[in-house]
């Protein structure tokens, strides 16, 4: 039983914590919104006054916030949780953020005499929920062991991607090519129709051959050859357009520091840009297939 603090309570915050508790951590939560620390309450979390507050006399900490802005709001801020941490606690960035402020953040950690690794996880809400996120992660050996177990009451798979910032890095990358190839399997349906080729053959055909990929066999956007795809439920999230944007904006602020070339993330940004411009922000990102069938 390890003593962790849990600060950011939203969509996937909520039952990683909830996970947390189930396996018998002890807990203490922080959240913005009085609803989510409640909800934890609840179940036997103790609530804290502030960040600051959910950090003080534990072993450990999970932050699950919106953005990179956030993350470095609440470790280096004026009142940063840092300062309000005993030295040698091991601190777990699960959000999604850049890579440079991964980093950045990181140093500052150890500076301050902290373990810290970036944590970005695979899985939505559902995964969460279900203890079956994967933990891409960043940060040193020994920091990595600590990790491990904490971030196992939480996830299935727990990879040790390289030094702080390699989780982000894994992150950004695999969303970029998941975006890109759902955007490509859309296209391979929306072209069978036009060809008269049935849904079903080609996901029979395609699944089985070079076409194969996890937006096809995992995710299918047209409804009926997997059940559990949001294509069956109106594309109600799952993963939202919205999610699947900052990600691709993420990959391509990444590819421009660096100087990657990656002209099918950039289209594959512009093209959700364009969905999300249309109100469609909220709906799971398979449901690009509307779009793309609108423009056709
Ligand atoms: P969310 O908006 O539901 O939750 C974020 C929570 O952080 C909110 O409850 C908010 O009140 C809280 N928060 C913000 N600033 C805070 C502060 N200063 N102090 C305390 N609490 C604060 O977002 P989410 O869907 O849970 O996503 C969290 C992260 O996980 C994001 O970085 C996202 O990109 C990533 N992610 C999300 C999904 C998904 O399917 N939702 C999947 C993979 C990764």
């Amino acid at each position: 039983m390890t003593k962790i603090g849990f600060i950011g309570l939203g969509n996937m915050g909520g039952p990683m914590a909830l996970n947390l508790l189930k396996n018998g951590h002890q807990l203490k939560v922080f959240d913005l919104s009085e609803d989510a620390m409640q909800k934890l309450g609840s179940q036997g979390a103790q609530l804290a006054s502030d960040a600051a507050d959910a950090v003080s006399d534990v072993e450990a900490v999970v932050t699950m916030l919106p953005a990179g802005e956030h993350v470095r709001a609440i470790y280096q801020g004026k009142d940063g949780i840092l300062g309000a941490a005993s030295q040698g606690t091991l601190f777990m960035d699960c959000s999604t953020i850049d890579v440079a402020t991964a980093r950045a953040v990181g140093e500052v950690a150890e500076e301050a005499g902290m373990m810290m690794v970036d944590a970005p996880v695979s899985g939505g809400v559902a995964a969460a929920e279900a203890g079956t996120l994967t933990f891409m992660v960043g940060g040193s050996e020994s920091a990595f062991e600590r990790a491990q177990p904490i971030l196992g009451a939480m996830g299935q798979k727990i990879i040790h991607a390289g030094p702080s910032g390699a989780g982000q890095a894994a992150k950004v990358c695999n969303n970029m090519l998941l975006g890109i190839t759902m955007i490509g399997t859309c296209e391979a349906f929306l072209l069978a129709d036009r060809l008269g080729l049935e849904r079903q053959k080609l996901f029979d055909i395609a699944s089985n051959a070079s076409g194969q990929n996890w937006s096809l066999t995992n995710y299918c956007p047209v409804p009926g050859p997997v059940p559990t795809s949001p294509a069956n439920r109106e594309y109600q999230p799952g993963f939202t357009v919205a999610m699947m944007l900052k990600d691709l904006k993420l990959a391509q602020d990444a590819a421009q520091e660096t100087g990657a070339t990656t002209p099918l993330g950039a289209k594959a940004m512009s093209v959700y840009a364009k969905f999300d411009e249309a109100g469609q922000g909220a709906l799971d990102f398979s449901g690009i297939i509307k779009m793309l069938e609108g423009d056709a």
